[in-house]
């Protein structure tokens, strides 16, 4: 009997026995390695559920992860470290003909309710959703290919331009990816902020101009102007309000935080008067090579952010920090297996 982390409701988790399930055809079964602990985790554990997504019954959280190939599969052998994309897109709907997997409606996900995820010691996973990595990959650098993609893709959507001053709403683990791969893309000066100061000192660590804990540092560093591009990771309800307000008439917005209680709150006329251009970034697209390449080549320091590295039986206890924002916490890790 293996064991897993449960979530059966809001703040509600614990450690029990757990059935590995029957593996299927075309599936590999994995040791796993590690499994980062998500907003979109903390969310399930926080408010039982995103927007229709709901914890209905005792569900294993966890999609960011890498484990050891528990047999030889496609020119890898046993025990090598791979990572997992996990998002299993139907293949054959509009969207994904279109090229957007990310928007299957008919989507599978790995660790979203219904479908089981990783904080547990073994799991089964479709050989198509394989990610190999480079040899003396970590376990940590194959969690974190998972967020670095997020990122990606929202600096993709962003489209900021060479020495573009963006604003960044958000120094959680998401806002301090963005915030390097932004600088990789070529961005010019960011200001961001974040109202926890240990994010803030991150955040200035890892190149942000300036730092500061609301939106209306943004707005005075700014003479009051705004930056022609913001991005926003937050998990508040007023994640959108504070990118309105940090953004330049006619400037662009890319939402990509997912709102505690799945609801924004806006004041129209500050979006409107600006006559602003806003996409909604949603998971990621083809991102896994990109992001590979940005960790081999030390282009983006994933490492720094992991703040804590933990067992499979402190998972309720680092569940519990995170939801109370608890000093220090950045990033966690959970070793299923062990350290
Ligand atoms: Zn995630
Ligand atoms: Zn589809």
């Amino acid at each position: 009997m293996s064991r897993a982390f449960f979530i059966r409701g809001a703040h509600d988790g614990y450690v029990a026995p757990f059935n590995l399930r029957k593996g299927q055809p075309g599936e590999v079964l994995l040791d796993v390695a590690s499994v980062g602990l998500c907003g979109s985790d903390l969310h399930y554990y926080k408010d039982g559920g995103i927007g229709s997504a709901v914890v209905k019954e005792p569900f294993v959280p966890g999609h960011e992860f890498g484990g050891y190939l528990c047999e030889d599969f496609g020119g890898l052998s046993k025990g090598a470290l791979v990572a997992v994309d996990p998002n299993k897109a139907c293949g054959h709907c509009e969207y994904c003909e279109k090229g957007y997997a990310n928007l299957c409606p008919n989507v599978e996900f790995i660790g979203a309710p219904p479908f089981n995820g990783a904080m547990t010691e073994r799991i089964w996973v479709p050989s198509s959703q394989i990610v190999p990595l480079p040899e003396n990959f970590t376990p940590l650098e194959a969690v974190m290919l998972e967020p670095l993609g997020v990122a990606i893709h929202a600096v993709d959507l962003a489209k900021p331009k060479l020495l573009e001053q963006v604003a960044l709403v958000g120094c959680g683990p998401i806002g301090l990816l963005i915030l390097q791969v932004l600088k990789v893309a070529g961005a010019g000066e960011i200001l961001a902020v974040d109202p926890l100061e240990h994010r803030r000192d991150m955040a200035a660590r890892l190149g942000a101009a300036r730092t500061g804990s609301s939106v209306n540092d943004i707005r005075a560093w700014t003479s009051r102007e705004g930056t022609p591009l913001v991005i926003e990771a937050t998990n508040s309800p007023l994640g959108f309000r504070d990118a309105v307000l940090a953004s330049k008439i006619g400037g662009r917005i890319v939402l990509v935080g997912i709102p505690d209680g799945d609801t924004y709150t806006l004041p129209a006329a500050e979006a409107r008067r600006r006559g602003l251009k806003i996409k909604f970034a949603r998971r990621m697209g083809e991102v896994y090579p990109r992001a590979i390449e940005l960790v081999a080549g030390g282009k983006v320091d994933v490492t720094s952010l992991v703040t804590h590295q933990v067992g499979l039986d402190e998972a309720p206890d680092t569940f519990r920090n995170h939801a109370d924002n608890a000093p220090g916490y950045i990033k966690s890790l959970i070793y299923p297996n062990g350290l």
